[in-house]
């Protein structure tokens, strides 16, 4: 999709006021909680907005609302797309200054868009636009109506419970100090982040010694934990090498859990397991050391450190919880069918039962297979990496 920031000086408020309630009427804000005044007026949400309720919400005179829906529907009609939410995003971080200007696409991921763009002192940033409901899993196809009658609008919704999710824990990382971007905006269903110049583990071929990264990144898994989190998608895709210094940063936070959900260690498990398999599959790098759920969980008691809450802190910093509940039940149901999937559209994939690193069946990179780096039998330094260990 183009995303396109020039047009964004020009819109004038009125412009702008209308199609902010057409955002409201058609549920894109809320997902049941119906603004007093819609309330007032016996409506629903609705997936394709009367014009008659835009001219009630907007204030505006009803001339005037037809004049704009005219000018508005180069973009989005009277139906809001994600081109009419993008632009309500963008006009937002336009006023706050934090965007500037918006550079080329750098990566379309499974239900997001990525975009440089620069602030008012010509500084590069990342902006992240979530797209949920762009892929569709069969489970949720089948099992549960996520999306009842408002199909767009919905998943607008969620795409905006999404940013707000990823933002505040990417605050909350942050500034505790984990190797994550720097949170610099969010609005609607966008966020906007620091430029992590660094390529995706996914893309490394090879590496001197695997066995320091794997304890890196186990270290990470551990230290997420302890602090009271896990990430909930620990894979080659969403972790970044940066080209300076070599070390992981890890990104993409709509699907993390607190150490207290239910399914917690299922969670941590498969990130170890992803992180394993990666390395099994590309390095031939393959320990018997690797953290434990349960261990770490029980180390946790009686430390007054607020490093092992953060997720509760997050929960305190003004993220509205209830609202992401429906969030967390679909990011729930996506995680158990991509398990249940294996991995066929999704390259992150579930769990294999392909153990034994010879079907490696993402080929997309043929440099996969040469890499055998004789450096399997490599160990980590487990003391230094801080890893409960049981052995296998
Ligand atoms: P998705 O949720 O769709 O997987 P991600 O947040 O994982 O989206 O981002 C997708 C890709 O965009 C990443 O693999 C990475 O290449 C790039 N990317 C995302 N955030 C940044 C960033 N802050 N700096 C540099 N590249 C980024
Ligand atoms: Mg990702």
């Amino acid at each position: 999709m183009k995303l396109d920031a020039t047009d964004l000086r020009y819109v004038t408020s009125d412009e702008f006021r209308v199609l902010t309630a057409v955002s409201r009427i058609n549920g894109a804000e809320s997902a049941d909680n119906l603004t007093g005044r819609q309330v007032e007026m016996g409506s629903k949400n609705h997936e394709i907005v009367p014009t008659v309720l835009i001219v009630k919400i907007s204030g505006l005179r009803n001339g005037g609302v037809n004049k704009i829906l005219g000018s508005l529907a180069k973009h989005d009609g009277y139906r809001l797309t994600y081109g009419g939410y993008d632009f309500l995003a963008m006009r937002a971080m336009s006023k706050r200054d934090t965007v500037q200007s918006v550079g080329n696409q750098i990566g379309v991921g499974k239900e997001s868009d990525i975009y440089i763009v620069a602030d008012k002192d010509g500084q590069e940033l990342v902006l992240k636009l979530h797209r949920l409901g762009r892929i569709s899993f069969r489970a949720i196809k089948s099992k549960r109506d996520y999306m009842g009658k408002r199909k767009s609008a919905s998943w607008m919704y969620m795409s905006r419970l999404a940013a707000e999710k990823e933002y505040a824990f990417m605050k909350v990382l942050y500034q505790h100090d984990f190797p994550v971007p720097r949170p610099v905006d969010q609005a609607r269903h966008c966020i906007l982040m620091g430029f992590i110049d660094a390529y995706p583990l996914r893309q490394v071929a090879d590496i001197p010694s695997p066995g320091k990264l794997y304890s890196e990144l186990m270290d990470l898994i551990v230290r997420f934990a302890r602090a009271g989190l896990i990430h909930g998608d620990f894979n080659e895709f969403n972790i970044l090498i940066r080209r300076e210094d070599g070390n992981p940063i890890v990104i993409d936070f709509p699907q993390m859990v607190s150490t207290s959900h239910k399914n917690a260690e299922w969670y941590f498990n498969r990130d170890v397991e992803c992180i394993r398999r990666f390395f099994r599959r590309r390095f031939r790098y393959e320990s018997s050391i690797y953290p434990r759920f349960r261990a770490i969980n029980s180390e946790k008691s009686g430390d007054g450190s607020d490093e092992w809450h953060l997720d509760l802190v997050v929960a305190a910093s003004g993220w509205n919880q209830g609202e992401q509940k429906v969030l967390e039940e679909y990011m729930d149901t996506v995680s158990q069918e991509q398990e249940r999937a294996g991995s066929d559209d999704d390259e992150s994939e579930g769990s294999g039962d392909d153990e034994d690193g010879e079907g490696e069946e993402e080929g997309t990179s043929s440099s996969e297979e040469e890499d055998v780096d004789g450096n399997g039998g490599e160990d980590v330094d487990e003391e230094a990496a801080g890893i409960p260990q049981e052995g296998t």
